[in-house]
């Protein structure tokens, strides 16, 4: 087997497309693939494309060709990450406790506070990563709609990231039994397939995702670069909070490749102040200054790759700021070109909570779409491998 290499040559992941091809090849399983939001700006530089080039149409059509059963959009559960996460916050902010609120989409920052963060867990959001509640909500509930059982129904993946691999084997994240995510492939392996399949990828006629997770917002869709998530946050609060339409929904003080990024913005009377940092070492000087009371925020987004999932390491490779800031520009460029680009706005988000969850943060929403953090201390001497080979040195 073949490697997947991460950029800085720090790990070397095992290619898993032979168990794609493998379940797309049995008879028995119902294959269904999401596509993560930076996977769309990145993919067309396998194929001599510019980076940043949106080539989610193209992705799609693949992905069909290669003969997945239902093509879908990660960005709908990260809308959903929006509604569940936004309604922590409120919450928490009327109780003033566990703030700041951390976000938790990220499996390399995740696993980076459970090692060495381990006074901040409590103050992690409970919510799943997008890739973890849209596997959830499949084998809970879709299945049960196709009239299936959850090992009939084989997810797979395609992200940007070498850490989700890791994240979809944890073993709470399955219903009865069964992973909720089967596989996780980065963008660097479905560019793998899509050459062994001999798909002439940039001559594809475009094609639009299958329902009902295919409709998505453009603030599900910025989850893929650094503040991205803080930015589509803000976009709600406002309105949760004040039952008023937000007027300004481009929060570009969050936006860009600065270590740490910040913004105070008003909240029904309340001065609310967020960070935006990415890369391991910003998280941990971050952490720092807040155990010193240097730092004092509500809400704070952290992505352990800089950049945040546009330059994730299962992205085409490409160490230089200028590709990755095009990859951003496509990621905005794309929440641009959305009719919709609120999550709450999400009409088919509103039809998970009607038929399936009832409403945010509910004891239905909770059992498929939040969880819980373990403290994995640090044995002393262990070098932790971080996702994007930093090795920051904790004491
Ligand atoms: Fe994965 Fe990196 Fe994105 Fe985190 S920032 S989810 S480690 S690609």
């Amino acid at each position: 087997q073949c490697g997947a290499v991460c950029p800085t040559g720090a790990i070397v992941v095992k290619d898993e497309t032979d168990r794609a091809w493998a379940a797309i090849n049995d008879p028995t399983k119902t294959v269904v693939v999401q596509v993560a939001p930076a996977v769309r700006v990145a993919l067309g530089e396998e194929f001599g494309l510019p980076p940043g080039e949106i080539v989610t149409g193209k992705i799609v059509a693949a992905l069909k060709r290669l003969g997945f059963d239902k093509v879908f959009d990660t960005s709908i559960a990260a809308d959903l990450t929006v509604i569940e996460e936004t309604n922590e916050f409120i919450k928490r902010l009327g109780s003033g406790e566990r703030l700041p609120q951390f976000t938790s989409c990220c499996p390399g920052w995740v696993k980076f506070a459970e090692h060495n963060g381990a006074d901040f867990l409590k103050n992690l959001s409970s919510c799943r990563s997008p890739q973890q509640m849209f596997g959830s909500l499949v084998k809970k509930y879709w299945a049960k709609d196709l009239g299936k059982k959850p090992e009939e129904i084989f997810v797979v993946s395609i992200m940007p990231c070498t850490a989700k691999k890791y994240e979809a084997a944890l073993p709470h994240f399955t219903t009865e039994g069964v992973a909720d995510v089967d596989l996780v492939l980065t963008t660097q392996e479905l560019a793998r397939m899509i050459r062994e399949a001999g798909l002439v990828f940039d001559r594809l006629d475009v094609e639009s995702f299958d329902t009902p997770f295919g409709f998505t917002t453009g603030a599900g869709v910025i989850f893929g670069a650094t503040g991205g998530v803080a930015e589509a946050v803000l976009r709600a609060a406002h309105e949760f909070v004040t039952g008023q339409p937000i007027e300004q929904i481009n929060f570009e003080a969050v936006r860009g490749f600065a270590d740490r990024k910040e913004a105070t913005v008003e909240l029904d009377g309340q001065e609310i102040k967020v960070a935006v940092v990415h890369g391991l070492g910003n998280a941990k000087k971050l952490l720092a200054e807040i155990r010193e009371g240097k730092a004092d925020y509500h809400l704070i987004e952290v992505m352990a790759c800089p950049g945040g999932c546009i330059g994730g390491a299962g992205q085409p490779i490409a160490s230089d700021r200028e590709t990755k800031r095009q990859r951003a520009k496509g990621i905005y460029n794309a929440d641009k070109l959305s009719q919709i680009r609120k999550a709450q706005d999400n009409p088919m988000v509103a039809k998970f909570y009607e038929r399936w969850l009832k409403e945010p943060n509910s004891s239905a929403a909770h059992e498929a779409l939040h969880t819980t953090y373990t403290n994995r201390g640090r044995i002393a001497g262990e070098e932790i491998q971080l996702i994007n080979g930093e090795q920051p040195k904790v004491e």
